[in-house]
């Protein structure tokens, strides 16, 4: 009978890893979510190969202790979360602790970071999670992480790497679910040298009607896909309040039926923050459009759900683009509801399906 043994912390990590990393693009997810939590306002991102030699994010948020450095890259060690209880009211898209552990796990990252007000930075450079020690650097306030040659050091999954191409076409979706959460954050997204994305902030009106508090939505819309596409867009917005005082709301837009695609890549669904996939929304949106649509059409939607961080439990994938909502039928009957109502107020001419 073989010993039980501990894993060495490498091969823990790189079995993390082979949840939360699966391609350059999970690379990009995670070092943005990370820049966003950070609360920075401009977040460059750069890719070298499809992200396959590098990923690069640089961000001017609230930047790490250098005391932090080494804590930052290490397994389950966070400073969003410290109590169990927590993680029933997350208020940001990290908590897990892991991500940085299981990529640098797998990996050559380094880490370069100024603390806002610190006289100087720090930097690490982890390869394949040897022990590092950071050294004093001179940066700017923010941080940098640079992730390459991924999978350098588990050929098995380097083997699982399509095409640049294929992996540049990931990553830019994963950069795109994050740009349209935070339409007030400044990006751009570069890819061996040209300039894929510059997406200027959209400051968010506080504004009591619905069009003017979504024209900046609406604008980050339309940089990132087209002005057509944009303008084609009807608003939609409800509020469904809550016994305990609380109320989930959902605002966004849909498009006109003529706007529908062979595909259901153009429906975006954001839910606190956070975009996620959601078979049962998905679903109410396709029963709100059942009889509009010519068959094997899909729907276009980019829409935003916000309610009390209690009611979802985002802990159920090590991605996070699953979540389970505590109240999924209401909110089935409130995405469905809210659509059919606007479409029977709406003159929605059925003219003629366009493709592209
Ligand atoms: P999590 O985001 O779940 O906390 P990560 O492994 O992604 O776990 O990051 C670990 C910790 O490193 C974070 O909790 C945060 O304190 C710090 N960190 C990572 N990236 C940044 C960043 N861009 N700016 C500031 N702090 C960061
Ligand atoms: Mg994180």
């Amino acid at each position: 009978m073989p010993a039980i043994k501990p894993l060495p912390p490498l091969v823990v990590n790189q079995i993390a890893a082979g949840e939360v990393v699966e391609r350059p693009a999970s690379v990009v997810k995670e070092l943005l979510e990370n820049a966003i939590d950070s609360g920075a306002t401009r977040i460059d991102v750069l890719l070298e190969k499809g992200g396959v030699e590098r990923v690069r994010v640089v961000d001017n948020g609230t930047g790490i202790d250098a005391d932090d450095l080494p804590l930052a890259i290490a397994n389950h060690a966070t400073s969003k979360i410290t109590a169990a209880e927590q993680l029933f009211e997350v208020g940001t898209l990290g908590f897990r602790g892991e991500a940085l552990a299981s990529i640098a796990s797998v990996s050559r990252l380094t880490i370069r970071s100024r603390a806002r007000g610190a006289a100087e930075g720090a930097e690490l450079t982890v390869c394949g999670a040897a022990e590092a020690v950071a050294a004093p650097a001179g940066c700017p306030e923010g941080t940098t992480v640079e992730v390459d040659d991924l999978f350098f050091n588990t050929p098995v999954r380097h083997k699982f790497l399509r095409s640049a191409q294929t992996e540049a076409g990931h990553a830019t979706e994963a950069f795109t679910r994050v740009a349209l959460a935070h339409p007030g954050v400044h990006f751009t997204l570069t890819h061996n040298g040209r300039l894929i994305h510059e997406l200027p902030p959209c400051p968010a009106a506080a504004d009591a009607t619905l069009e003017p508090r979504l024209a900046g939505w609406r604008q980050r819309i339309a940089t990132l896909f087209s002005d057509d596409l944009a303008a084609a867009l009807v608003a939609v917005s409800s509020r469904d309040e809550r016994p305990d005082g609380t109320a989930i709301t959902l605002e966004g837009f849909v498009a006109n039926p003529s706007q529908s695609r062979s595909h259901a890549r153009l429906q975006y669904l954001l839910v606190n923050g956070r975009s996620i996939r959601d078979r049962s929304l998905q679903h109410a949106l396709g029963e709100a459009y059942r009889g509009l649509l010519l068959s094997g059409r899909k729907p276009i939607c980019f829409l935003r759900l916000d309610m009390p961080a209690a009611l979802i439990d985002v802990n159920v994938h090590p991605q996070k683009q699953e979540v389970r909502f505590a109240e999924a039928g209401a909110l089935y009957s409130q995405l469905l509801g809210t659509l059919r109502t606007k479409f029977l107020s709406t003159d929605l001419r059925a003219g003629a399906q366009t493709d592209r």
